[in-house]
């Protein structure tokens, strides 16, 4: 209703005003120039294509365009001039009636003869791009939507490709996809064309552009009048005064248009010549942006390099420090497990004691840098994982504060241990980390204190857990402060008091303290003492499971009948240190040195636990321990129990997918008790203190089996025997305890245990 009532309205208001009377009158006129105009585009589709005046298709992209192509406009321009001059009634009432024909066929001549003359020349301003592919859409770097290809133009402004829409609508690019093809550049070549070099040349002034300029708008206001003047003066033709008295209303009113006309042409100029130096200072910011942006593009593709091979190099770094405790562990493992051994045997002479004590205090220290290197390359590579487990809070107390009073004592300092507020039962830690974390500060505050003491102070609110340990010791200079906390870095003060350490506790405590999402502060005064403060999450379990793990009872044996242990690992001694600890508490050890010989042993033996090495040559631990597992699996035997033992700790995250549990991946050098705590859970054993003998179910060697086998004895040929024991095996397996035992002494070249065992004398 509103658009009906709003249509109507105007049409009475333009009938009012006669506006339809001028409009038929005008467009009688402009048809002409309609009429040239579709003459021109007809022309050119019909004649210009199929003679191959103009190029195959229609372009129709701004950008592969010339402003002006003098086939379309030219024509059109000349055939309504024409038309229009006939319609005026110039050539006469005949070319006046036919005005219309007269335009059509002028441009129908003249498009054919102008694109002729011109070659085509102007048609496509610049080739087809390439690089666009016909099948694919393409994305606008402007608007950012999908468009295909015919609607796509690669733009050097943007470098990218964008769409036919933003192309029209860009007005700062200066057309610089289409050189010589805009319609300033056409004109200015046009005119250089036309007139004398001297002429054009200084038409590219300001003063040219305004003269051009007021040319054109004075042409078109003397057109535009001079119509109207005529259909006006034709209307009053009889009336001589009016037509006096309207002539010189129209002179006025041409004079003051083209005094209008002359000032707003020079403010035109100026403003577009305004906006141009505008421009030029924009673009050149801009392209100074580009550069500076490029310039950054390569800085961090320089510094993405850069970050890659640090981590690279990082990654190196922690393969390397896994090798190296890997190469130094194993030695250590023995060095560290017989000096325990030595240290605890009666045959050994007091005056040697010591020189074993210090063996394994520099086993002890050595061991202590491999194991910090090894947290810290963990830490850093992100591959140590908290066991968070509940623990038994009193107690862990207890047993640190217990550790550091000694110390304390032994050194005559006070130690004081405070705790404020209530302490819960059982938290959720993981406990070796913690301990790590406490026994380096508290005991670094006792080994940095000489006179006075040592507080260690416990505040446990809401879950969060604040360790204060003061101590009225060395001190650390302010500038240092920040230092210690580098790996290998001691401070001035601790190293001339001769104190000894490693320079990685710190390190690694710091580290584990974030680890655990907690903090570690330090203030300090050099000479009065410092207050290392550790605040960390830990949860109090208020219904905690019924049984922790205590410690192991002193053990001589184990109940029940003897139980086999197969030994895997190619390092002897490391073999030799585990058959040692393990033999005299009544196990049954064999050996193997890979694990091919562990799977050719296996079904001989019938171990009832596996301690397996993973770093061996050939077939790996890992690969054994499966395919131990296949092969139990095919002869139907229940699950063999598997403990890794090895020297690179970063392997224990392969667990699972050996079906090990974490809990039986222990890393060299392995504590005894560590070891017997596994051995007892994975055997199901009761541990009994003092000498225990176990119920054997061995069957004696027939003399036609053990005869051989002492004359190889006795000829100490031990690849002979060992060979001949592995016939035996084949042959009958009820003699693999007998074997196993002969077969141990033998690789311990052993003979004459060997031969005793088997009722020969031994030489
Ligand atoms: P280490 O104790 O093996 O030298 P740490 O990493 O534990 O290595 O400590 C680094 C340094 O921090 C020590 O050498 C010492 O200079 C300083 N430091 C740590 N704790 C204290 C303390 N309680 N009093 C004085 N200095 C300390």
């Amino acid at each position: 209703m509103v658009w009906v009532v709003f249509n109507v309205a105007i049409a009475l208001v333009l009938m009012q005003l006669g506006v339809f009377k001028a409009l038929e009158q005008v467009l009688g006129l402009y048809s002409n120039v309609a009429i040239a105009w579709v003459g021109a585009i007809v022309a050119d589709l019909v004649i210009n294509k199929p003679l191959g005046l103009s190029p195959p298709g229609i372009e129709f992209k701004r950008a592969h365009l010339y402003d002006i192509n003098p086939v379309g406009v030219g024509s059109m321009l000349i055939a309504s001039i024409l038309s229009i001059t006939a319609f005026t009634g110039l050539f006469g009432p005949m070319a006046q009636a036919f005005s219309s024909f007269i335009a059509l066929i002028t441009a129908f001549i003249c498009a054919p003869a102008i694109a002729y003359a011109t070659k085509g020349r102007y048609y496509l301003a610049r080739k087809p791009d390439a690089s666009l592919n016909a099948a694919a859409e393409h994305r606008c770097v402007i608007c950012e939507k999908s468009y295909e290809r015919e609607d796509m133009a690669l733009c050097p402004a943007y470098r990218g490709n964008i769409c036919s829409l933003c192309c029209s609508l860009d007005a700062r690019c200066h057309d610089a996809c289409k050189p010589g093809a805009s319609l300033r550049e056409q004109t200015n070549a046009a005119l250089a064309k036309l007139l004398p070099t001297a002429l054009s040349s200084r038409l590219d002034s300001r003063l040219g552009h305004y003269l051009l300029l007021l040319t054109i708008v004075t042409s078109v206001i003397t057109g535009a009048l001079a119509l109207i003047w005529m259909q006006e003066s034709a209307a009053v033709v009889t009336d001589a005064a009016l037509i006096d008295a309207l002539g010189s209303g129209f002179l006025k009113l041409y004079a003051v248009l083209i005094v209008i006309a002359a000032v707003l042409c020079w403010w035109l100029v100026l403003n577009g010549e305004s906006r141009r130096v505008a421009q030029e200072e924009s673009n050149r910011q801009t392209s100074l942006l580009m550069r500076e942006i490029d310039a950054h593009r390569k800085t961090d593709i320089e510094l993405q390099a850069a970050k890659l091979a640090a981590e690279r190099a990082n990654l190196a770094k922690s393969r390397y420090v896994t090798g190296i405790s890997h190469e130094l562990r194993t030695p250590l493992n023995s060095i560290l497990g017989y000096a325990e051994m030595l240290q605890h045997d009666p045959s050994i002479p007091v005056a040697r004691r010591d020189a074993v004590a210090v063996i394994r205090r520099s086993g002890d220290h050595l061991l202590s840098l491999v194991d910090g290197l090894l947290d810290i390359a963990k830490i850093e590579s992100g591959k140590l994982a908290l066991e968070v487990d509940e623990l038994r809070f009193p107690e862990f107390l207890a047993q640190t504060v217990g550790m550091f009073r000694l110390a304390a004592h032994n050194k005559g300092i006070a130690f004081v241990y405070d705790e404020q507020g209530k302490v819960p039962a059982v938290v959720r830690a993981d406990k070796k980390r913690l301990g790590q974390i406490l026994i380096n500060i508290v005991g670094n505050a006792v080994k940095f204190t000489e006179a006075g003491g040592v507080t260690f102070r416990l505040r446990w609110r809401g879950d969060i857990a604040s360790f204060e340990v003061r101590d009225s010791g060395i001190g650390i200079p302010p500038d240092e402060i920040d230092r210690i906390f580098q790996p290998f870095e001691r401070g001035s003060q601790a190293s001339a008091s001769g104190e000894t350490g490693t320079g990685l506790g710190l390190t690694i405590a710091k580290m584990l303290t974030s680890l655990m999402g907690g903090e570690m502060t330090v203030d300090s005064t050099p000479g009065t003492g410092s207050r290392f403060e550790i605040r960390l999450f830990l949860p109090e379990v208020r219904e905690p499971r019924a049984a922790l793990p205590t410690t192991l009872p002193d053990i001589g044996g184990y109940a029940g009948p003897r139980r086999r242990i197969l030994v895997v690992d190619n390092e002897a001694v490391d073999r030799r240190f585990l058959i040692n600890v393990l033999e005299p508490l009544g196990f049954e050890m064999f050996e193997a040195a890979s694990g091919i010989e562990a799977l050719r042993l296996v079904p001989h033996v019938h171990p009832d636990l596996v301690l397996l090495d993973i770093g061996m040559p050939g077939i790996d631990g890992w690969e054994t321990a499966r395919l131990l597992r296949v092969n139990q699996e095919q002869n139907g035997h229940p699950h063999l129990p598997i403990i890794v033992i090895s020297a690179d700790a970063f392997e224990a995250g392969r667990t699972a997918a050996a079906g090990i549990a974490p809990r039986d991946y222990l890393v060299k050098p392995v504590g005894v008790a560590t070891l017997l705590g596994r051995i007892r859970v994975a055997l199901g054993l009761v541990w009994i203190a003092g000498p225990v003998v176990n119920d054997g179910d061995d069957e004696a060697l027939p003399d036609h089996l053990a005869q051989p086998l002492r004359e190889l004895g006795a000829l100490g040929h031990v690849r002979g025997i060992l060979d001949k024991l592995d016939e035996i095996d084949r042959i009958d397996s009820r003699y693999h305890r007998q074997t196993g035992r002969l077969r141990a002494s033998v690789k311990a070249f052993q003979l004459a245990d060997y031969l005793r065992a088997l009722g020969a004398e031994a030489k």
